[in-house]
């Protein structure tokens, strides 16, 4: 755990918390309006530590794709990606519901809170997907 010498949680532990609740929050810069992720204390833009948790709109977009091969023994094949964030930010994930070679670069993905191996993580599954069962 680092100290930033901002008051209350830090933004990992604000992240971790949406999670908790089933939130995908990105950080928003007060200062320069740029949107921020994965969390940080200072503004990589303007440097401005005036960062507040936003819930992310979920849309994204896949920026690259590729699948990581797993022993048959330990599992199954899973995809990795990079996605573009409507919001701008781009972050390394799993899309998911979908064969992983299928994936395709500029693909529309929608975020939701998944787990993996006990931990909630930001996953993403095809935009065409998520209305059926998401009915929010
Ligand atoms: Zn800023």
């Amino acid at each position: 755990m680092t100290s930033s010498g901002v008051r209350g949680p830090g933004p990992d532990a604000v992240f971790a918390a949406g999670l908790e609740d089933g939130e995908f929050r990105i950080q928003r810069c007060g200062s320069c309006g740029a949107h921020i992720h994965y969390p940080r204390a200072l503004c990589p833009e303007c440097g401005s530590a005036d960062l507040a948790a936003v819930r992310a709109s979920g849309r994204g977009t896949v920026y690259a794709t590729s699948v990581v091969r797993v022993r048959p023994e330990h599992g199954e094949n899973y995809n990795i990606a990079l996605v573009d964030l409507a919001e701008g930010p781009r972050m390394m994930t799993r899309v998911v519901d979908i064969a992983p070679e299928d994936v395709r670069i500029g693909d529309a993905v929608t975020a939701f809170v998944g787990e993996i191996e006990g931990d909630k993580v930001v996953l993403f599954r095809p935009a065409a997907a998520a209305s059926a069962g998401d009915a929010r």
